[in-house]
C-alpha cells in the first residue's frame, strides 16, 4: 500500500480517508491514478492536469456506496441530468465543465450502462432509477449484498468491502487483468457478499464468482473458527486473497503452465470432495510444514495454489507498504517491480528480515506475530511460479493498450 498525503495541506492520510483530518477537504481515491485527490467545488478549468491532486467536483464525486460500504473511491458523474442539476444549484458554472469534450461524454454513457447492469443484481434496485447507482471499480464487482433492512449484515458488508478495495488495488498494482461479468458473463469476476446468519452461504469460488460469508466480519466468530481450525491467521483480507487465488488459477494457468503446476502442486483435477473429507477426517499429514505454507494447503492442489497465491499477495502488499514508509528499500515497491528470477529472489531477500523484525515488533506490544508462517524452499518454489505467472501476464498486458477494469 502507498503512503498518501493531502494534496491541499500535506497531512498524512490513510487509504480509507474520505475527508482530510487536518483541513477538512473532501477526498476521493482515484483508481486510475492510484492517489487520494481533493474533490473541489471551485471547479478549476484544468483540474486534473494543471492542479495536481485536485479534481472538479462537477465531474467527480464519491461512489454511491459511500455510506453503505464506507467507500471513498471516485466515480465520474455519469448522469447528464444530475450534472446539469448540480451545475444549476451550485450557481458557479465553470468553462471547464460546460465544454466537456464529446469523447468524454460517450465514455460516461458506457459506464452508465455497466452501472445499470450491476444495479439489477444489487437488491433492491430503487424503483425510479433510470441510471442506477454510480459505483466505483471495486463496488461494481459486487453482485449481491445484504438487504437494506439488514443493519448487522450491512455493517459486516462495509467491513468486507473495505478489505476488498485493498485487494482490488493490489491486483491493479500487480498489473493483473480484472475482467467483470459484463465483459465475460460466464467466467468474469464477481462477488456475492452474504451472511450465513441469514442465508445459506459458503465462502468459496466458482467460475469467477467469489462468495464470502459476512459472518467472518464478526471478530469473536472468526476468532473462534480460527482456533477451532488450528489456523495461525484468519482475516477478511486473507479470505479475499485466498479466493481471488482460485479465480486467478483460471486466468493464469494455461495449458503451457499446467505441467509445471502439476509438478509443484499436484493434480488440480483430483476428486475435491474426497480430498475435503479426508482432510477433515485425518487432518494434514505429519511433516506438512516442510512443503506447504499452511495445513489447509495440504488438502488439495487447488487449495495449495490458493494459499500460496494469498501469501504472495500478503508479502507483496506488506513489502510495498514497508517501502512506502521507508523501512524497506524503495526498489521493493510495486510500482518499481523487478522481473525474472532475480526479481523474486529480491522480494524474498527483503521479505524474510522484514517479516522477522515485524514479528518482534508485534511481540513487543504483546500481539501475536504479524506473519506467523515459515517459508521453506519448496513453498518458495511454488510462490516463484505464482510470481512468474503474474509478472509475465502483467508484462503482456502492459505491452497492449492499458486495460481498464470493468469499463
Ligand atoms: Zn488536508
Ligand atoms: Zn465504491
Ligand atoms: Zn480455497
Amino acid at each position: 500500500m502507498r503512503d498518501f498525503a493531502c494534496p491541499n495541506c500535506g497531512q498524512r492520510l490513510a487509504f480509507e480517508n474520505s475527508v482530510c483530518l487536518s483541513c477538512s477537504s473532501p477526498l476521493g481515491f482515484s483508481f486510475g491514478s492510484r492517489t487520494l485527490v481533493v474533490i473541489s467545488d471551485f471547479a478549476p478549468s484544468d483540474a486534473a492536469g494543471r492542479l495536481g491532486g485536485i479534481v472538479d467536483g462537477l465531474r467527480y464525486r464519491l461512489c454511491d456506496n459511500l455510506h453503505v460500504a464506507r467507500c471513498n473511491w471516485l466515480v465520474e458523474i455519469a448522469d447528464d441530468g444530475v450534472d446539469a442539476a448540480r451545475r444549476g444549484e451550485g450557481g458557479a458554472e465553470s468553462e471547464g465543465s460546460a465544454s466537456k469534450p464529446e469523447r468524454r461524454r460517450s465514455r460516461w454513457r458506457l459506464r452508465r450502462r455497466s452501472g445499470r447492469a450491476n444495479s439489477a443484481l444489487v437488491a433492491p434496485a430503487p424503483p425510479a432509477a433510470e441510471s442506477g447507482p454510480a459505483l466505483c471499480e471495486s463496488c461494481r464487482l459486487t453482485r449481491t449484498r445484504p438487504n437494506d433492512s439488514d443493519t448487522g449484515g450491512l455493517e459486516a458488508f462495509a467491513e468486507a468491502e473495505t478489505a476488498k478495495r485493498r485487494v482490488i488495488l493490489e491486483l491493479a498494482e500487480l498489473g493483473l487483468p480484472i475482467t467483470d461479468r459484463e465483459a465475460d458473463p460466464r467466467f468474469g469476476l464477481a462477488f456475492d457478499l452474504l451472511s450465513s446468519a441469514t442465508d445459506q452461504v459458503l465462502t468459496g469460488h466458482q467460475d469467477g464468482v467469489i462468495t464470502l460469508d459476512l459472518a467472518e466480519a464478526d471478530d469473536p466468530h472468526r476468532e473462534q473458527l480460527r482456533v477451532e481450525m488450528g489456523e495461525p491467521y484468519r482475516t477478511l483480507l486473507g479470505h479475499f486473497r485466498h479466493e481471488i487465488g482460485h479465480y486467478y488459477y483460471t486466468v493464469l494457468v494455461d495449458d503451457e503452465a499446467r505441467e509445471r503446476f502439476v509438478s509443484l502442486f499436484g493434480d488440480p483435477d483430483a476428486d475435491y470432495q474426497a480430498a475435503l473429507e479426508r482432510h477433515y477426517a485425518d487432518g494434514a499429514p505429519a511433516g506438512w510444514e516442510a512443503d506447504h505454507v499452511s495445513s489447509y494447503a495440504t488438502m488439495h492442489a487447488a487449495e495449495d495454489w490458493a494459499e500460496t497465491f494469498a501469501h504472495y499477495l500478503h508479502i507483496r502488499d506488506t513489502l510495498d507498504t514497508a517501502a512506502a514508509f521507508g523501512f524497506a528499500p524503495a526498489g521493493a515497491a510495486l510500482d518499481r517491480p523487478q522481473l525474472g528470477r532475480a526479481g523474486f529472489d529480491r522480494i524474498i531477500e527483503l521479505w524474510l528480515p522484514l517479516a522477522w523484525s515485524l514479528n518482534m515488533v508485534n511481540r513487543s506490544m504483546g500481539h501475536v506475530d504479524l506473519y506467523p508462517f515459515v517459508l521453506p524452499e519448496p513453498v518458495l518454489e511454488k510462490m516463484r511460479f505464482v510470481y512468474e505467472l503474474c509478472a509475465t501476464t502483467s508484462a503482456r498486458l502492459g505491452a497492449a493498450p492499458r486495460q481498464q477494469p470493468a469499463a
